[in-house]
C-alpha cells in the first residue's frame, strides 16, 4: 500500500454539537450557582471550534487530509466497555439524557456523537497502523481519558484511546502500543483498561491530585501482574511549567518510550496544562505542546517508520487552547503557517523561578524510571 505523506486530520463537525449541559464551569446549576448566561459548562466546543476555524484561516487545514469518519460499532465497544455500561448509556441517551457519574453528564442523542468521537480516533489509529498514512491527529470530543470500562468520569463517555487500540490489534496484529497522556489530569481510564497488560504502555504526565480527587495518577501505580511496569505516572508539582514538561519528558517519557520499543504511539492531547487553562494550575504554553510533539515524533520515527497520532482531548480555556492544538498539528505536519500565539510570551514571562525548578527536577530525579540523558 502506498502510503500518503499528509497528515490526517480526523474532524466531525458533529462531536462540536455534543452538550454537557448547564453547568458554571463544572458545578451544576441549582441552589446558590447561578444560571451563567453564556452557556457556563467547562466542557463547551468553543475552544475545539475555535480551532477548527483558525486552522481554516491560517491555511493549515489545507495542507492536511481532513477526513470524517464512521461510528464505532457496538463489537468494537464491547472489547473495552460492559454490555450494561453500554445499554444503560444508550437508553438515558435516547431518553432526556442524563449521568451515568457525577461529573459526566450529557444530552439526548449524546451516544451516537460518542460513537463518532469514538470512531474518528479508530480511524486514525487504523489508518496510521495499516500503513496508509504516516502520522494522524483526531479531534475527539468527547474525550476518552478518565473513562472506565463501566463508568464514565470527568467528561469521558467512551474510551476512545482504548477503543482504537483495540480495534488495530484486532485488524492489524499490533502487540506493543505505548499511549503518552499529557492532558494535566490523571489518565486514569487508559491506565484501567490496561492495567495488566504487558503489550500497552500507558504513560501520563499530570498535576498531582488534581482529578480523579482522591491521590490517582501515584508513582505507585505501576501495573500489575504482567503488566507490571508498563503503567508509569508522572506526578507533576502545581505550578510546573515549560521546564518541567520538557524535564519530564526528556528524562523519563522519552527513555521509557524508547525502551519499550512501540509499533505505533499514540499522545492524548490534552491542553489543559497550559497556564490560563481553568481547570487546573499549570503554566505550559503553545511552545511546551510543539516541543513535546517534536520529541514524540522524533523517537516514532526512531522506534516505529514515524507511527503515530495524536487524539486532542481535554483544554478548557477556549481562547488560548486553539494556539497549542495549533502548533501540535504544524509541528506534526512538518509545516508552518504563521500564526503567533498572543499567550505565548505572556505565558514565558509567567515560569515558576529557577529554584521551583531545580527542587522539582530533584524530586523528578526520585522517579524509579527517570534517566539521566
Ligand atoms: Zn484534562
Amino acid at each position: 500500500m502506498k502510503r500518503t505523506g499528509r497528515t490526517g486530520f480526523y474532524f466531525s463537525e458533529r462531536c462540536l454539537w455534543f452538550s454537557a449541559g448547564q453547568a458554571a464551569l463544572v458545578l451544576p446549576i441549582g441552589g446558590w450557582v447561578q444560571p451563567v448566561a453564556s452557556g457556563g459548562h467547562a466542557d463547551s466546543p468553543e475552544s475545539k471550534r475555535r480551532l477548527k476555524s483558525l486552522m481554516d484561516v491560517s491555511g493549515l487545514t489545507e495542507q492536511l487530509d481532513v477526513i470524517e469518519a464512521g461510528p464505532a460499532s457496538r463489537e468494537e465497544l464491547l472489547r473495552i466497555h460492559t454490555a450494561a455500561y453500554i445499554d444503560e448509556f444508550k437508553r438515558l441517551s435516547d431518553a432526556d439524557g442524563g449521568a451515568l457519574h457525577r461529573s459526566a453528564p450529557f444530552a439526548r442523542g449524546s451516544f451516537e456523537i460518542a460513537l463518532n468521537s469514538a470512531g474518528l480516533v479508530r480511524q486514525a489509529v487504523l489508518d496510521v497502523a495499516s500503513g496508509m498514512r504516516r502520522n494522524a491527529y483526531a479531534v475527539s470530543r468527547p474525550s476518552g481519558h478518565h473513562c472506565l470500562p463501566g463508568t464514565p468520569m470527568g467528561f469521558c463517555l467512551l474510551a476512545n484511546v482504548p477503543i482504537a487500540i483495540e480495534a488495530a490489534r484486532a485488524q492489524h496484529g499490533l502487540t506493543r502500543v505505548a499511549v503518552l497522556d499529557w492532558d494535566v489530569h490523571h489518565g486514569n481510564g487508559t491506565q484501567a483498561c490496561f492495567y495488566d497488560r504487558a503489550d500497552v504502555l500507558t504513560i501520563s504526565l499530570h498535576q498531582h491530585s488534581c482529578f480523579p480527587p482522591g491521590g490517582s495518577g501515584s508513582i505507585d501505580e505501576a501495573g500489575e501482574g504482567a503488566g507490571l511496569g508498563a503503567n508509569i505516572n508522572v506526578p507533576l508539582w502545581p505550578g510546573s511549567g515549560h521546564k518541567a514538561y520538557i524535564e519530564a519528558c526528556e528524562h523519563i517519557a522519552m527513555p521509557a518510550l524508547r525502551d519499550f520499543r512501540p509499533e505505533l504511539i499514540v499522545v492524548v492531547n490534552g491542553l489543559d496544562a497550559n497556564g490560563v487553562d481553568p481547570l487546573a494550575r499549570m503554566l505550559a504554553h503553545s511552545d511546551t505542546f510543539r516541543t513535546m510533539t517534536r520529541m514524540v515524533k522524533a523517537v516514532a520515527d526512531e522506534c516505529c517508520d514515524g507511527r503515530l497520532v495524536i487524539v486532542q482531548e481535554g483544554g478548557y480555556a477556549e481562547t488560548a487552547v486553539p494556539f497549542c492544538a495549533h502548533a501540535v498539528i504544524e509541528e506534526l505536519a512538518g509545516v508552518r503557517s504563521g500564526v503567533d500565539d498572543p499567550y505565548l510570551q505572556l505565558l514565558q514571562q509567567q515560569q515558576p523561578p529557577s529554584a521551583f525548578d531545580d527542587a522539582h527536577h530533584k524530586e523528578l530525579s526520585r522517579h524509579p524510571k527517570y534517566r539521566q540523558v
